[in-house]
């Protein structure tokens, strides 16, 4: 009687927190579903990678990163951490540089029956298809922007209107009205060209030859999106999510954060706070963020704005805010645990930039959204919360252009809709929670994602 090995899952984030932290989350789940499962990452971003699994048994192995990035200063292995979101190419196309450690290390590792490498690692498939292991991407977009990204590279919808902010329908799905303007480069071009579409494509390549990809959404939320997507376009999408919902948000009892205790003292003064949160990425400018300091200011609304320092340093308005505020206003530097501060009882409305994790991490608290996208396919996840599922409100330009210029009372008019219910924030609260109970659902054992999960670990380690 010959052994069997345990399966084994080899799981390779994207450097960045955005693309790491749903990683992480998967790898619990397979890990409790008795796989044995390895992450892999490089030396800087280790450490917190460590720290975030010690109460499991998965291992992690480091990676070395290539040192000499033009433009990025050494130490930096995470794009969060870039100088500038402009860097974002070179550094992508660097991590190429680890591939050969890549495929030694998953040669020297127990038997590995599938890698789960992030969408932005194309290169993984390539090792993937030498080594003779299933490669599976993560794919930490909607089936919604996924799709609709794909379908305006294909058939340039947008080849028929005359302006950025003509609408426009798509082929194949007539409701769904959209701009150019909803899109970034290469998308929103009639013949993309350069670096970034060269990545786009190089990615998209290896996806098609790839075994398939694990998407962070649950089917309930948009059906007809991950049914276009496995009809007409492929790899095959299996939707896991959401993968927030992997383990409870620790909530910290103990030695309570100050925000933690300022979000106490606020529900207990029975008052509801507004969220603000633009990622970890993006970058805003100057005068855009004093219009939406101001719009928050006299909406007369108890907020907590988590601020990164490096944004803080740039702006001096913030202290005189700061000081003149502080009875209704927290403004944070330091990192936060999002989906604890979500599920907070006194947290009734979320003014975000809509990062998908951050979408999914709003709808699993049922928190409603007040979208201000500001980069990557951030309006399209504005457009779907809003359109699509109807969770959520949308600050725009007074123009009613989807990357105009917003003004503050414009900002001010909608967090009042928002949180003081108004017509249409009644009805995205009352629709929040049903997509949020939805979503609870989806990962439930036994429930939807929970069983597709299952599925798939099947398909991919019982293939031919
Ligand atoms: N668990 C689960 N589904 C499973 C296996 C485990 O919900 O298929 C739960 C289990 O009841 C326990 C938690 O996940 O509460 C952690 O499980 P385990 O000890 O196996 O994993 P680890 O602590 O190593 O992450
Ligand atoms: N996040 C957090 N604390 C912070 C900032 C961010 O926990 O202070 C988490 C957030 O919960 C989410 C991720 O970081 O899981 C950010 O991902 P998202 O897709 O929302 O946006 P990105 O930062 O990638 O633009």
């Amino acid at each position: 009687m010959g052994t069997v090995s345990p399966r084994h899952f080899v799981l390779f984030p994207f450097m960045s927190q955005g693309h790491t932290i749903p990683i992480l989350h998967l790898a619990r789940l397979l890990h409790r579903r008795l796989l044995s499962v390895t992450v892999l990452t490089t030396p800087a971003n280790s450490p917190s990678i460590r720290s975030s699994l010690l109460d499991t048994t998965i291992s992690v192995v480091d990676l070395p990163f290539p040192v000499n990035i033009p433009g990025v200063p050494p130490g930096i292995e995470s794009t969060d951490k870039l100088p500038s979101i402009s860097f974002f190419v070179p550094f992508v196309t660097a991590t190429k540089l680890i591939q050969p450690h890549f495929e030694q290390i998953i040669e020297s590792l127990p038997t590995v029956h599938c890698i789960i490498s992030d969408g932005f690692l194309g290169w993984t498939q390539q090792s993937a298809d030498k080594l003779g292991i299933p490669r599976v991407l993560f794919y930490g977009m909607s089936n919604y922007a996924m799709t609709l990204s794909s379908i305006m590279l294909r058939e340039k919808p947008h080849a028929m209107v005359s302006s950025v902010d003509e609408v426009f329908s798509v082929p194949g799905l007539p409701w769904v009205n959209l701009t150019t303007n909803d899109f970034e480069p290469p998308f929103s071009e009639l013949e993309p060209k350069g670096a970034h579409f060269d990545f786009v494509a190089e990615t998209g390549a290896a996806a098609f030859k790839s075994h398939g990809m694990l998407v962070n959404s649950f089917y309930e939320l948009e059906p007809r999106f991950n049914d276009y997507w496995n009809q007409k376009i492929g790899p095959r999408a299996w939707c896991v999510g959401p993968l927030c919902l992997a383990e409870p948000p620790r909530i910290q009892t103990l030695q309570k954060p100050t925000w933690v205790q300022w979000l106490d003292e606020k529900s207990a003064q029975g008052k509801s706070v507004l969220y603000v949160a633009f990622g970890s990425q993006a970058e805003m400018a100057p005068e855009q963020l004093h219009e939406i300091a101001m719009g928050l200011e006299r909406s007369e609304v108890a907020f907590l704005w988590v601020l990164r320092s490096k944004v803080l340093d740039k702006h001096e308005f913030v202290k005189g805010f700061e000081e003149r505020l502080k009875k209704r206003a927290l403004i944070v530097k330091e990192w936060v645990d999002q989906r604890e501060l979500l599920a907070h009882q006194s947290v009734k409305g979320f003014m975000s930039h809509c990062g998908w994790n951050s979408v999914m991490e709003s709808v699993c608290a049922s928190v409603p959204i007040l979208a201000f996208p500001l980069m990557a396919e951030q309006h399209l996840n504005a457009r779907m919360v809003v359109d699509e599922l109807g969770i959520g409100l949308r600050i725009l330009a007074g123009n009613g252009s989807v990357r105009g210029f917003v003004e503050s009372k414009d900002v001010e008019r909608m967090i009042r809709e928002l949180m003081e219910s108004g017509e249409k924030g009644k009805e995205v609260r009352k629709k929040v929670k049903e997509v949020g109970e939805a979503a609870r659902a989806a990962m439930r054992d036994g429930g939807p994602s929970s069983r597709t999960l299952d599925l798939f670990i099947d398909e991919v380690c019982n293939r031919k």
